[in-house]
């Protein structure tokens, strides 16, 4: 199969910046000390599935160096790479997302995968007229339904496409810190098992 996925635990740790730790619950404890949870499941899904799997947590390297180590893993490798930059969402407002290169095909489809898989949770579901869970496209309009793009989201990954478009790269955002409905989701290990399990299930329908 041959197939890569790396799960980068993000906040912190670039050289000569403060360490952020990411938004901060309201129940204290911080976002990247909850997506680590997510990503291991999601990480143990895809090793009994046959995927080869990284987990970067708290590297002492910008992105830009990461996603150019993602992008040398992809050029020594047949299968798939896929590189899931891990948050959560901290806007009371939000719904979850996987933000995406708007010139990466393969990372669109990434993340319309996960959008169908996270989508299924039913913390995740809405009765709304507009999806709770959903790809976001760059550029898109801030807008109340949720559905954002910033600088600092695009950074999460800008740097691991390239022309060949040979990573499936996602910024993710599977629930919101803010958000009561979501709260089972990061404030429980069942919680953060399922979207584990979701994530994974979102990465493997991609072929
Ligand atoms: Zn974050």
């Amino acid at each position: 199969m041959g197939h890569l996925c790396v799960l980068d635990i993000q906040h912190g740790l670039a050289p000569g910046k403060p360490d952020s730790k990411g938004a901060k619950a309201p129940t204290g404890q911080w976002e990247r000390d909850l997506t680590r949870h997510y990503a291991i499941t999601a990480a143990t899904e895809l090793l009994a599935a046959g995927w080869d799997v990284e987990v970067w947590p708290h590297r002492p390297t910008t992105y830009a160096e990461r996603h150019a180590e993602v992008l040398r893993l992809a050029g020594a490798r047949l299968g798939r790479t896929v590189y899931v930059a891990c948050h959560f969402d901290s806007a009371p407002w939000s719904y979850g997302a996987a933000y995406y290169d708007g010139r990466s095909k393969r990372g669109h489809e990434l993340a319309e995968h996960l959008a169908d898989a996270l989508g299924q949770l039913p913390e995740l579901s809405s009765g709304r007229a507009v999806p709770s869970w959903r790809a976001a496209r760059p550029g898109e309009p801030t807008t109340d339904d949720g559905l954002h793009w910033t600088s600092r989201t695009q950074a999460c990954i800008a740097g691991a496409w390239s022309p060949a478009d040979a990573v499936e790269a996602v910024t993710l955002e599977p629930a919101c810190l803010g958000q009561a409905r979501h709260q089972p989701l990061w404030s429980t290990l069942e919680g953060l098992g399922r979207l584990g399990v979701a994530l994974a299930k979102g990465i493997r329908a991609g072929g």
